[in-house]
């Protein structure tokens, strides 16, 4: 049975490790920060009870997040699957909520009644551990940190240039919580699912020629919260609509917030550096900030606990990541924050993370397959295989469902070391355009939150995609948003066919000013030979 080490214990790393174990692999996640106090080998329990209490944010999960979740496993008759699971602790929201000055404006998110779904990132990690915990193939190591690693172990000991104690083909060391030496283990393939600060991606930039990019921008963030309201009968209520994302957008900065399931919103102020050092430090300059450019929120997120939250807590960074390849041999691969950390103005980050899972699973399983039953004829174009057509997308019907897993994840059986090293090249070769254009569309979309929102043109240019996706049979139109969001379209392929879409727009709209214009200098014609003649 091959053994792989996932480092890294996020949601990306239980997903992965959960799909590797239903294709044969001895799966052992090492999570850097302690057990949760649930655990069941919660021995070296940390004081906040999850792993993820560190960045309690809620995440927005759509159609490529449910599609990974639903790849990993095969549904088992009557019981939820792991996408149902997580679906049962989320609240949906439908549309945008616009707050400008004193209005309240909601823009649907599709003309089909989808929904993204606001989840607890504790929650949705606390999940996806416990499940990785109780599979028979997976263990879990917390407090383990990944100092370095040789991703060569294997092949130097063969040749004879290392001592052949290893097992498998990299060896890993880990320093570990209340333990002076550290843990060298090894494993046939390692997953980097180690976020945007990963140590994997470090190990294999000393290993080959690597391109790596890491950029900030100006603006920080900071949560804030919204506690519930009392209804008439005492009973918690959500202070806002729930159903919706609730956006100020103020230009150069914007605060949002997204349901929890307990009636509270959790909230987020995104601002340049500058916002928060002149109008963000003190309660009063704070307060007044506050209740001159969101007066609303105000009062229902409360002023003592916004002062104090602002006070207390350090706006974060907004980073993201580019690298390529994304793979060693059959040995290594990034997945995640790991290899594509991007700003979070899309919602993209973890569904992406997700379809990374999806489309790896699919690679391994078709090689796997491939390879057991070769055909004379040459096989279908690879890659393809996660919806790289650009036109007639049927948006919901791309989602796998888990009754079309391979034989393989079902079967248990894993793939040979040729399959895994031709699925994690091609995963390299073919994954890379769509991790660049959602990274570039995430960057773009900032600007969309906090200014486009509330412009004409963005609202014309929406109103016309929801027409030409009523009218115009299914898949023919689809809106950026929706084909982002509400698909499994390669976002490269998302890309380019809104390039076309925006020419047709640019296009019919010339026509109609040509023809406005023309109309217009017949009617000035005819006038004015209607007056020359009467005069
Ligand atoms: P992480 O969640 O970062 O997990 C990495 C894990 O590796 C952690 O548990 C860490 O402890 C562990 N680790 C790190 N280093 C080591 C090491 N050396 N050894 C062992 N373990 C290690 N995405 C969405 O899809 N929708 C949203 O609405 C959304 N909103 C967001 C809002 C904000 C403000 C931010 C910042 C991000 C948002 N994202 C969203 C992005 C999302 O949070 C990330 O894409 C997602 O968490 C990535 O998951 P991951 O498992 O790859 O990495």
């Amino acid at each position: 049975m091959p053994s792989a080490a996932v480092v890294g214990g996020g949601p990306v790393g239980c997903l992965a490790a959960l799909g590797l174990a239903h294709r044969g692999f001895a799966v052992t996640i090492y999570e850097s920060r302690p057990a949760p106090i649930s655990s069941s080998n919660g021995s070296a329990a940390g004081p906040s009870g999850s792993t993820a209490r560190a960045r309690s944010i809620n995440l927005a999960i759509s159609t490529r997040g449910i599609s990974g979740l639903r790849a990993v496993a095969p549904a088992l008759p009557g019981k939820m699957d792991l996408a149902d699971m997580v679906l049962d602790g989320a609240v949906p929201m439908r549309a945008r909520m616009i707050h400008t000055g004193h209005e309240q404006n909601s823009q649907a998110y599709s003309a089909d009644g989808e929904c993204i779904n606001s989840v607890s990132r504790t929650h949705l990690n606390d999940l996806l551990l416990q499940q990785a915990e109780s599979h028979p193939s997976v263990t879990v190591c917390y407090g383990h940190r990944l100092k370095r690693a040789d991703f060569d172990k294997g092949e130097k000991a063969r040749k004879g240039k290392a001592p052949a104690d290893a097992e498998g083909e990299c060896e890993l060391m880990f320093g570990v919580d209340g333990q002076e030496s550290p843990s060298v283990v090894s494993a046939d393939l390692v997953l980097g699912c180690d976020g945007i600060n990963s140590a994997v991606r470090d190990q294999l930039a000393r290993t080959i020629s690597f391109d790596f990019a890491r950029s900030y921008i100006d603006s920080l963030y900071v949560e804030l919260s919204m506690p519930a309201k009392l209804d008439a009968a005492g009973q918690p209520d959500f202070a806002l609509d729930p159903h919706h994302l609730h956006i100020w957008p103020r230009h150069d900065y914007m605060l949002i917030a997204l349901p929890n399931p307990d009636h509270t919103f959790t909230c987020t102020l995104f601002a340049p550096a500058g916002i928060f050092e002149e109008h963000l430090s003190g309660r009063e300059k704070t307060l007044a900030f506050f209740e001159d450019k969101f007066p609303d929120a105000l009062p229902l997120m409360g002023r003592d606990a916004v002062a104090r939250d602002i006070a207390e807590r350090r706006p974060s960074p907004l980073a993201s990541v580019r690298c390529r390849p994304y793979h060693y041999k059959g040995r290594v691969l990034l997945l995640g924050d790991s290899s594509h950390a991007m700003l979070p103005f899309y919602g993209q980050g973890l569904n992406c993370g997700f379809e990374d899972v999806r489309v790896l699973l699919e690679l391994i399983d078709r090689h796997a397959e491939e390879e057991e039953m070769p055909r004379p004829t040459a096989p279908a174009p690879t890659s393809r295989t996660h919806s790289r057509s650009d036109s007639g997308v049927s948006m919901s019907s791309r989602a796998p469902s888990p009754r079309a897993l391979k034989p393989h994840a079902v079967s248990g059986a894993h793939p040979s070391t040729q399959a895994l090293e031709r699925a994690l090249a091609e995963y390299s070769a073919t994954r890379h355009d769509d991790l660049v254009a959602i990274c570039d569309l995430a960057q773009n979309n900032y600007y969309e939150m906090c200014s486009r929102v509330v412009s004409r043109t963005y609202l014309l240019r929406k109103h016309f995609d929801t027409l030409l996706m009523r009218v115009l049979p299914a898949g023919w139109w689809s809106s950026l948003y929706a084909m982002v969001t509400f698909s499994n379209l390669g976002y490269a392929a998302v890309m380019r066919r809104e390039e076309r879409q925006r020419r047709i727009v640019s296009n019919v709209a010339i026509a109609s000013g040509v023809g406005l214009a023309a109309a217009a200098g017949v009617g000035l014609a005819r006038a004015s030979r209607f007056w020359a003649q009467r005069a």
